[in-house]
């Protein structure tokens, strides 16, 4: 057995919360919603490397999130990846917080953060936030649980394709990893003890037009309010291979392939992007305090698809 699957083994069996950057677990732990034993994967061999597959990419579960946005070879070739890594956090939490850990990192709920209460994710059997204050909830309801999925980067690789690799058990898409929703007790559908060890990025679409742009109720520092990622390429002046990515508005990163559809084939322009906007709200089904980010969903697709179509980097609102 090699040293790093000797490491990971051993990772594998002891027994305790599995401790990667630690930017998401010591939060946890301050605020008494984190106990018992950590295994820590930080220094494992070899889970830190960005590595080219052929013409795809393998990013390591350690890589980081500041690694992620920098990285020449990923800001060529998944543009919108790179762009959202750099949107998201701060820059000493990207330097600290790895990609696996970004994907794995738990509700933002204040309830489900708080020791005095219980939710459905503490083992409990109702959901605090749904009855109480859920201005910052979703405003696509899709199961018993009110709060947005966190992960930025989450969505991008799902507009991406990407696959995710666990040690021992092969690969899963992203789709399976996070589920349909429907699940309010876990923020992904990995088991206890199982460590992800990479994310594999399909072969890059040649010269995409790619954006990220996320609404946000501050600067920085702050999971937003409504992210959207975009990525197409131009044939003959057509958008074709539309890929589009909706978050902060579900308890699941969600893609919009209805949206994707509408845009192929189409010359892009402002009437276009506005029309995609809003069939993007197609489904909405906020509650009493989230009806404001059904219009703002609108309003992110079409500022997304904008800076997309006119080459703009970045990605804070
Ligand atoms: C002010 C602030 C703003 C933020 N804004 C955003 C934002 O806009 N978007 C966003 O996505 N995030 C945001 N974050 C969250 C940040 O991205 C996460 O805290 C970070 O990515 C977690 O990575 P980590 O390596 O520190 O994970 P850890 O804290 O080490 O782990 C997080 C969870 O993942 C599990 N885990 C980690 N790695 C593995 C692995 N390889 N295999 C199995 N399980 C694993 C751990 O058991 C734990 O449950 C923000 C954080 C702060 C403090």
């Amino acid at each position: 057995m090699s040293e790093i699957a000797e490491s990971l083994s051993q990772a594998r069996q002891a027994k305790g919360e599995v401790r990667a950057g630690g930017t998401d677990y010591m939060d946890r732990l301050r605020h008494g919603t984190a106990r018992g034993e950590i295994v820590d994967i930080s220094r494992i061999p070899g889970l830190g490397k960005i590595e080219k597959q052929g013409n795809a990419w393998k990013i390591g579960a350690m890589v980081t999130i500041d690694q992620v946005a920098n990285h020449p070879e990923i800001q060529k070739n998944y543009p919108g990846l790179a762009m959202s890594a750099g949107a998201l956090a701060t820059p000493q939490i990207r330097n600290a917080a790895s990609i696996g850990g970004s994907l794995l990192q738990r509700n933002r709920c204040w309830y489900f953060r708080h020791e005095e209460f219980s939710c459905f994710k503490k083992g409990g059997n109702s959901c605090p936030a749904r009855e109480g204050n859920h201005q910052f909830g979703v405003c696509f309801d899709l199961g018993p649980c009110v709060f947005p999925h966190p992960s930025t980067l989450g969505l991008a690789l799902m507009a991406y394709g990407a696959k995710v690799e666990i040690f021992e058990k092969g690969s899963r898409d992203l789709g399976q990893l996070y589920g349909d929703g429907s699940d309010p007790a876990h923020d992904h559908q990995l088991k206890e003890g199982e460590i992800l060890t990479s994310i594999l990025l399909p072969d890059p679409l040649p010269s995409e037009k790619a954006a990220y742009f996320r609404n946000i109720s501050r600067a920085r520092a702050e999971w937003p309010l409504v992210e959207v990622i975009v990525r197409y390429r131009l044939v003959d002046g057509k958008i074709s291979n539309a890929s589009i990515g909706l978050g902060g508005v579900a308890n699941v990163p969600m893609l919009l392939p209805k949206v994707a559809e509408f845009l192929n084939g189409k010359t892009p322009g402002d009437e276009i992007f506005k029309e995609a906007g809003k069939l993007g709200t197609e489904g909405a089904n906020p509650l009493p305090q989230t009806q404001y980010k059904v219009e703002m969903v609108a309003g992110t697709i079409y500022e997304t698809l904008r800076r997309a179509q006119e080459g703009i980097w970045g990605g804070e609102g």
